[in-house]
């Protein structure tokens, strides 16, 4: 079964606006698969629903074959879904330890062990090849490094499926080449990753499926390798 599947997913705010129109795809476990469509399209819609931000207004999200209710407690946390934010969810007076275990459990008495989560970071940066000084202050560091912390923080709950909304944003050239290589490990490493953007072009080299949404419905769906090079 795919990692995730959108089934027929709709979705109407509150204001009568709507954001989703009957979206149907599937993404295959431990592919990268990116999302992409002008500003308004659904994206960012689309991925709160797989976040458990948003509850769709008609269909259904299905998780290694077996449909799943989005709008329970810590929806999220107990599926291993990670996102890292367009604007980093970091609180930069924190460290880098610090940032990484908030919102988990806390320990016995509600004290969470410093050296235990440190040695946490440690093993995440290294498995990940993502290298992070886990005492630095967070908002001391430089953009790209206050991602790979933002990225960390995404994973460290038994993430399976990663979830970036227009990472590149923040980047230069190089900075997105080496986040490309990471992204690469990490589904290697048996990560699924949706990655949201809205130019086509920048997730070739990345991506091996695409999902195109317009205006809130699919307007395509294809390899990459498929799509035409003035799309
Ligand atoms: P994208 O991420 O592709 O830019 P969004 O999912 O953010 O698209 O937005 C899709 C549509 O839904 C847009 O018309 C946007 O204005 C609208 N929208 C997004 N969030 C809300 C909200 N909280 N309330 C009402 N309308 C919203
Ligand atoms: P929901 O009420 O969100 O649909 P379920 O009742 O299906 O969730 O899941 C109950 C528990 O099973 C969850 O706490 C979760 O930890 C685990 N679980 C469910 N689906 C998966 C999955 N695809 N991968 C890992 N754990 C899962």
């Amino acid at each position: 079964a795919p990692a995730v599947a959108f089934d027929r997913i709709s979705k109407t705010y509150a204001n009568g606006t709507v954001a989703l129109r009957d979206v149907s795809f599937s993404v295959p476990a431990r592919t990268i698969h990116a999302i992409c469509g002008e500003n308004g399209a659904g994206k960012s819609t689309l991925m709160k629903i797989l976040f458990g931000l948003e509850e769709p207004t008609g269909g259904r999200i299905w998780l290694d074959g077996r449909p799943v209710s989005t709008a329970t407690r810590d929806f999220a946390g107990r599926h291993g879904i990670g996102m890292v934010h367009q604007h980093f969810s970091l609180i930069p007076t924190l460290s880098v330890t610090e940032n990484i275990i908030l919102g988990h459990e806390p320990g016995k008495g509600g004290l969470i062990d410093r050296a235990a989560a440190r040695a946490r970071v440690e093993m995440l940066s290294r498995r990940y090849g993502l290298a992070v000084d886990p005492d630095a202050v967070t908002g001391r560091l430089p953009v790209a490094a206050q991602q790979k912390v933002e990225i960390l923080k995404a994973l460290s709950r038994d993430t399976r499926i990663l979830i970036l909304d227009e990472p590149t944003a923040v980047l230069s050239p190089p900075e997105i080449n080496e986040l490309f290589s990471r992204l690469r490990d990490l589904s290697q490493h048996g990560i699924t990753i949706l990655f949201i953007s809205h130019k086509l072009n920048e997730v070739r080299s990345l991506a091996e499926t695409v999902t195109v949404l317009r205006a809130g419905q699919l307007a395509g769906a294809a390899r990459l390798a498929d799509v035409p090079d003035n799309m």
